[in-house]
């Protein structure tokens, strides 16, 4: 009741705002409210709950079209995705939650920003300039997410922008010393939802000494609306004829492989299903690219699911890939439409450097170093095929 109020009065208050931003938390809204919020692209905003006496927001995106995307700025997290299946239903393609008490249950990275490092780091150190950090070993002896309190449970500050319709910036210092990570890092994250259905995430950092930088989103996608559907029937192409092959712990053993031949090639459109039995506990691995410039937005990979006859396409400026297919998800988390998120309920399409890159010379560098910006782009844009 709290919450519809400051709604109604958000709505009041910003002409360019919309109601429907508040949902009806079943994750599926009807033809009537699409056509409504047609009129109405936007951002609004609405209390989301408070960490530690911080006070968090829930941001929604609205487009033209009438697809939402709602972030909060506990984790710069991406909590709902309403987007049109072939019927022009509007559904929930990521997995999320419509408040804020199961993101702090530590949920594993639902729609989260991912850092100061995204994936991992083995046995939790590297060396960088004759000096040897030691971070949190989260993961058995390695590092994953950027540690125990990563950027994906941290409250962003964040501001609507106001050069778009729908865009969302968050911003974030993380301090030297912060999880063991050296230098003072000011990151700009700025979230755009396009009229084209594109969730275009633009990444922006500087630092004062010199660091490992690997950011990402961590979304979990079932394009048919609902968990309950396994992703193992959607079909995936990954532009990618290599891959980084991992040791039992998850860590690249340093060889980079050819996917032919193997159940890891996706270069032509596969069901994820026909081949996950061969690979031991499913997949969970990084994809070399075969993207030529290392500037331009590449296409990496396209998702369909029959089902709803979405599609989604991810588009990076990253070097790799790393497809998760959700093999941990063990139901301990109920989405919000009531489905439990059992494995391969959802899977990850998470656009990175390779993991492991501080402790791997051989792979593209993660470092940057002061008077330098990171800057990448990455574009997951749906539509219905
Ligand atoms: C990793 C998985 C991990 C998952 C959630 C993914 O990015 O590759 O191994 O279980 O995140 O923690």
């Amino acid at each position: 009741m709290k919450q519809r109020l400051y709604c109604l009065l958000a709505a009041t208050a910003l002409t360019a705002t919309v109601l429907t931003g508040c949902g009806n938390g079943t994750g599926k809204e009807n033809k009537a409210d699409t056509a409504q919020s047609a009129a109405k692209a936007g951002v609004t905003v609405a209390p989301f709950g408070s960490v530690n006496g911080q006070q968090v927001s829930l941001y929604t995106l609205t487009n033209s079209k009438g697809t939402k995307v709602s972030i909060t700025n506990y984790g710069g997290t991406v909590t709902s995705w309403l987007t049109k299946d072939k019927q022009g239903n509007l559904s929930n393609i990521v997995v999320g939650f419509d408040s804020l008490a199961p993101y702090l249950q530590k949920p594993p990275y639902f729609g989260a920003l991912i850092g100061r490092y995204g994936n991992r780091i083995a046995k939790a150190a590297f060396s960088l300039e004759g000096k040897t950090y030691q971070l949190a070993a989260n993961d058995g002896a390695n590092h994953l997410h950027g540690g125990n309190k990563g950027y994906d449970k941290v409250v962003w500050t964040a501001a609507p922008a106001a050069d778009s319709t729908a865009s969302l910036v968050l911003t974030y210092l993380s301090k030297d010393g912060e999880e063991g990570y050296p230098g003072n890092l000011n990151i700009k994250v700025r979230y755009t939802l396009t009229n084209d259905d594109e969730l275009k995430i633009e990444y922006d950092a500087t630092t004062d000494k010199a660091t490992p930088v690997n950011l990402t989103n961590h979304a979990y996608f079932n394009l048919s609306g609902d968990v309950k559907n396994s992703i193992k029937e959607h079909t995936l192409t990954i532009n990618a004829a290599h891959y980084t092959p991992v040791d039992a712990t998850l860590i690249p053993t340093g060889k980079i492989d050819p996917v032919a031949n193997t159940p890891f090639d996706f270069t032509k459109p596969e069901k994820i299903g026909a081949r996950i039995d061969k690979v031991p506990g499913g997949y969970d691995h990084n994809y070399v690219l075969d993207r030529k410039a290392d500037t331009a937005l590449f296409l990496a990979a396209r998702l369909q699911d029959a089902i709803s006859g979405r599609a989604l396409y991810v588009y990076t400026q990253e070097p790799g890939l790393q497809f998760y297919s959700g093999n941990f998800l063990d139901g301990t988390f109920t989405a919000a439409n009531g489905s439990k998120v059992v494995k391969h309920a959802a899977l990850c399409l998470e656009t990175q450097h390779y993991p492991d890159s501080p402790n791997k010379p051989q792979f593209p560098s993660t470092i940057l170093q002061p008077g330098k910006t990171y800057h990448t782009v990455t574009v997951y844009k749906v539509a219905v095929e």
